[in-house]
């Protein structure tokens, strides 16, 4: 089992399978993007097996793939048949734009990879192409009707950008009062490899909530486990269910089980601090298993205790994507 310095069980990985995406969310990187990595350091679809089924035996038993976009590795479903008949991990889900999903919603299906989390931060195709430099509204749109029929346990995020979307949050919000998806609701990160200027935000967890008070004042907290960084809520007679992720706010540190892998290899124990160590040459090397065990076990016992403590690695500038840290 891991156990960090704080006493914290980290069982949940965060596994990127590659740093680059379709679509240029401004929030998350510049029009032009960021230095993608060069493709020998990537990891292998071998050495993310390795990877994960050593954690596995370290005690990871939830994984969940992304990226940047995961569904632009190719060999990506090799990786999910093989992650998804490994008989440690209880849960493997992903986090996507939904942009590819398409023709493998019937795989995940059948793999049974029901845990999504979507990205969208519209509802409307103007704001949609406006946030994402994309023209790929419809596309999502119609991928998330398909994995609502199909049953998937539907997570939709969507981050809150001052002048940007506040008209789109209540029409998605409306989309759990038909649907069984939970919509949440995130506060904006500094990660966004130098598109812009960031010091606060305006849209934080509580304003979001008041925002939603406003229109639906009978909402219900629900109970969540204990690790979950969403607030959850439930309106009367709603089918789905919305919650809020104070992810800049930083409320949930004290329960944090997460580790995360980037796509190079870099060792993130929290998404706000500066990776610990790479793991590529360790995969690559003689008898790679003991030396990443150790590796591991050594870098969780030094972990930061929260994300303001993390940040300090940074000097106050953020210089680093979401896109290259793994979402
Ligand atoms: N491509 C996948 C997707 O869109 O879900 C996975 C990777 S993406 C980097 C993961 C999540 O990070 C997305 O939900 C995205 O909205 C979020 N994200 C990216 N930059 C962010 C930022 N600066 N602040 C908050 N969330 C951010």
């Amino acid at each position: 089992m891991l156990i960090d310095n704080h006493g914290r069980k980290i069982n949940y990985l965060r596994l990127a399978v590659t740093d680059r995406c379709n679509l240029r969310c401004h929030y998350c990187m510049p029009a032009e993007g960021i230095h993608f990595a060069r493709k020998d350091n990537l990891l292998t679809i071998e050495e993310l097996k390795l990877l994960a089924g050593t954690l596995v035996d370290q005690g990871i038993d939830k994984i969940r793939i992304t990226g940047g976009e995961p569904f632009v590795r190719k060999e990506l479903m090799t990786l999910l048949r093989y992650l998804s008949s490994h008989h440690g991990i209880r849960e493997l889900s992903m986090t996507t734009n939904a942009t590819l999903i398409g023709p493998h919603i019937a795989e995940l299906k059948e793999l049974g990879i029901t845990h999504i989390n979507l990205s969208m931060d519209a509802i409307r195709k103007e704001t949609f192409e406006k946030i994402t430099r994309r023209d790929q509204f419809d596309v999502v749109y119609d991928n998330l009707m398909t994995l609502i029929e199909e049953g998937f346990n539907l997570r939709i995020n969507f981050i809150v950008l001052e002048n940007q979307n506040e008209q789109d949050i209540i029409p998605i919000l409306k989309l759990q009062e038909q649907y069984p998806v939970s919509v949440r609701f995130l506060e904006e990160m500094p990660f966004n490899g130098g598109s812009k200027e960031f010091q606060a935000i305006k849209w934080n967890y509580r304003e979001i909530l008041e925002y939603i008070r406003g229109f639906y004042p009978g909402f219900e907290q629900m109970e969540s486990p204990p690790t979950s960084t969403s607030i959850n809520y439930k309106i009367p007679g709603h089918a789905g269910s919305f919650g809020i992720i104070p992810s800049f706010s930083r409320t949930f540190c004290g329960s944090c089980n997460r580790l995360r892998i980037t796509a190079t290899g870099d060792v993130i124990t929290c998404l706000y601090g500066k990776p610990k160590m790479n793991v590529r040459d360790l995969l690559r090397g003689n008898d790679p298993v003991p030396s990443l065990k150790s590796a591991i076990t050594e870098v969780i016992g030094q972990r930061a205790k929260t994300g303001f403590e993390a940040q300090e690695e940074h000097k106050g500038v953020f210089e680093n994507s979401m896109t290259s840290i793994g979402g």
